[in-house]
């Protein structure tokens, strides 16, 4: 497997959100040669979606994706509806952002509840709720499957099988407004996954999602590792995601509360580089 074209290298801010702040990274980013970035919204709410956007063409970056919007379930209507605003708005700051998607976590079971297939419901119904406006905005909606162990808080949608089902459902003619988000992270485990990728296709991919999975792993959210420092065939996973016709950027998103986040950021992004190189 050659080695990926170092100019699709995208920084999910996750990476260095302890050390910086959005305008560091995205210096950052033109610093190191790294042309695509994908925000969170709480390191987005730091400049505005404006000012962020100015900063961003200034230093000639992409916007590969807004993290995140999502979280459907609530335990009653009021809750459902505020969620629907929220993503709403998202969608708004991911169109003024130009960005290629906006990354759905669709959420778990409201507290206290243990209605799974419920919670799937809630998000498909969600989901069905803002297609439409995302539509106008001309903002692809990316549902992105978690690990099975997120289903309770997090996300109930936890295959790229299930994801492409909801995307059957809601947008069966595959229009670009509805597809997936593909996290090594999350679904590198699953036997399906190959055949999954293929069935997703090009319109359907619409964001491509890398780090490694540690052995072992001591945090459920905040112990990722660095490509190569892992388990995880990304070469392997991302010649799935070529062959089906995918040609975005491979966003690193680095959950790391005890080794990445405390290094310092420029020796984080110069590592990512690396291991894009070496190891993705
Ligand atoms: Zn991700």
């Amino acid at each position: 497997m050659a080695p990926p074209d170092p100019a699709l290298l995208s920084l999910n801010t996750a990476t260095v959100r302890a050390q910086w702040n959005l305008r560091q990274m995205i210096e950052g980013c033109a610093r190191h040669g790294i042309r695509g970035i994908s925000p969170w919204r709480d390191k987005l709410a730091e400049y505005g979606a404006k000012e962020a956007k100015r900063m961003i063409d200034a230093n000639g970056l992409t916007v590969t994706g807004l993290c995140r919007g999502g979280m459907f379930p609530a335990a009653d209507a009021r809750g459902r509806k505020a969620a629907i605003e929220d993503n709403l708005r998202a969608i708004d700051d991911a169109a003024v952002l130009g960005a290629h998607c906006l990354v759905l976590v669709v959420g778990g079971m409201p507290q206290g509840s243990k209605d799974l297939a419920g919670a799937r419901e809630m998000v498909r119904d969600g989901i069905g709720t803002v297609l439409d406006h995302a539509r106008g905005a001309g903002v692809p909606l990316a549902i992105e499957p978690l690990h099975p162990m997120y289903a309770a808080d997090r996300a109930c949608v936890n295959t790229l099988g299930q994801a492409l089902d909801l995307c059957d459902e809601l947008d069966g003619r595959a229009s670009g407004a509805l597809g997936v988000a593909v996290d090594v992270y999350h679904v590198w485990w699953d036997p399906e996954l190959a055949r999954q990728i293929e069935r997703a296709g090009e319109k359907r991919i619409l964001a491509f999602h890398i780090c490694d999975w540690l052995v072992p792993t001591t945090d459920l959210l905040l112990d990722r590792g660095m490509m190569g420092d892992g388990v995880i065939d990304i070469p392997l996973i991302r010649s799935w995601v070529e062959r089906a016709g995918y040609r975005g950027f491979h966003e690193v998103e680095i959950f790391s509360a005890n080794n990445w986040w405390r290094r310092d950021a420029d020796e984080v992004l110069a590592m990512c580089k690396e291991r894009h190189q070496s190891a993705s």
